[in-house]
């Protein structure tokens, strides 16, 4: 039983009334990214119709407010994560950016030949691509941590790759393709026993838990607004205050100098440093108000209903044949990716959606941990907080119809 009105919740998100080849949507790819409530869409409109302005050089009226709401959200964003200090919150264009800033700038400072970087076999190729341009530039040694067949990492192994060579470590919180919750503080702290630096790639969690930098102790932590229900092409990097002065500038333009001369420029303080350019400032604006939503919901509300989703799923799928579930992980979010013998996933892919029901299918931007399991991509249903047992009871009828089709 769930204390959140599911019903109430649901009328928040006008996109769940679209009807797909005639039936209504049935929206399955949360983890591909979130759908947005109303009053984001409103601030959205609402900055453009009453206040939209460049922020911080402006002295009118309408740059003073644009400026106002951009500085809230970083505030918002500092509690949201727990970051000690608002100047730790960079804004990016989503988790992909953040790693990319972090990989070249402080990889690039700090790293050198010989020195090892430390990532695992669930990485999204845009926690392994950044490390390997780092490495082939560098002449630095990418590591890869082992997972068991249910999708948990192996951290014996992760143990015995940690030396005083590791300079580097970048992991995944939760699995976009397995769900799977890695036991990142314990990852964090192996890590730093041997004076390595850590990132982690929070773009699956930070919709489902409560994020705690401090705890956690991180030194970067990156997420994308838009599967917390927030606009698209817009993240943040937290990163320790210290490591980011330390840290060169990313991109060279408007807002991040001080001082420029054509002899020399000197940068700006943090957070501007890293923010060169016109920011997204109306994605930004609105992100407050998607993070309010998850806030006033309740992140354990949330995550209770969507385990409980998830148990349903499991149990339901479970009851068809030649279906096997890849990730099963004890620990993991509402991410239920599956392959059905000899049935293509893209296959699957289309015939559902011509049931109205939208999932993923692929290798979902991770294909060495296809590799790992031998396959070229699954199905994968991913639950939020407006989907519902009625839904998941479609997706199964829906199966039962594939599987009749090609079965
Ligand atoms: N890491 C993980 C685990 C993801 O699921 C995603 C998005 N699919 C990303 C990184 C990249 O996020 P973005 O595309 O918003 O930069």
């Amino acid at each position: 039983k769930t204390s959140l009105d599911i019903a109430s919740i649901r009328n928040d998100f006008p996109i769940l009334n679209e009807v797909i080849n005639g039936k209504q949507l049935v929206y399955f790819d949360n983890a591909a990214t979130t759908q947005k409530p109303r009053l984001v869409l409103d601030a959205l409109s609402g900055y453009y119709e009453h206040y939209n302005a460049n922020i911080h050089r402006g002295i009118h009226h309408l740059a003073e407010k644009a400026t106002a709401a951009f500085e809230q959200t970083r505030k918002r964003m500092q509690s949201f994560v727990n970051a000690e200090f608002s100047e730790e919150i960079i804004f990016t264009y989503g988790t992909t950016d953040g790693i990319n800033l972090v990989a070249s700038t402080y990889g690039r400072k700090f790293l050198k030949e010989g020195d090892e970087v430390i990532i695992s076999t669930m990485e999204h190729h845009s926690n392994i691509v950044p490390w390997q341009m780092l490495c082939e530039e560098k002449g630095c040694i990418l590591k890869v941590i082992p997972i068991d067949d249910n999708g948990d990492l192996l951290m014996d192994e992760y143990e015995k790759l940690l030396t005083e060579r590791t300079k580097f470590v970048s992991v995944v919180h939760v699995s976009n393709s397995l769900g799977t919750i890695n036991p990142i503080k314990e990852i964090i702290e192996k890590a730093h026993a041997v004076g390595a630096k850590v990132l982690i790639d929070g773009a699956q969690a930070s919709s489902h838990f409560h994020i705690d930098v401090q705890d956690l102790g991180c030194d970067f932590y990156a997420l994308s607004l838009h599967k917390i229900y927030g606009p698209t092409g817009l993240g943040i990097l937290y990163g320790k205050k210290d490591l980011l002065n330390a840290m060169p500038p990313y991109r060279g333009g408007g807002e991040m100098i001080k001082e420029v001369t054509f002899e020399k420029t000197t940068y700006n303080e943090l957070p501007y440093k890293f923010e060169a350019g016109t920011p997204n400032i109306a994605d930004v604006v609105a992100a407050k108000y998607a993070l309010d939503y998850v806030d006033t919901l309740g992140k354990s509300n949330i995550a209770t209903y969507e385990n409980g989703l998830l148990k349903y799923a499991t149990e339901a799928v479970s009851e068809i044949e030649g279906l096997k579930i890849i990730g099963k992980a004890k620990n993991k979010v509402s991410v239920l990716s599956f392959v059905i013998d000899g049935i293509h996933h893209q296959d699957i892919g289309v015939l559902l959606d011509q049931q109205g029901i939208a999932v993923r299918t692929g290798h979902h931007c991770t294909q060495p941990l296809m590799n790992r399991f031998n396959i070229t991509g699954t199905s994968r249903a991913s639950f939020a907080v407006y989907n519902t047992t009625e839904e998941i009871d479609l997706l199964i009828k829906g199966l039962h119809k594939v599987k009749r089709m090609l079965g």
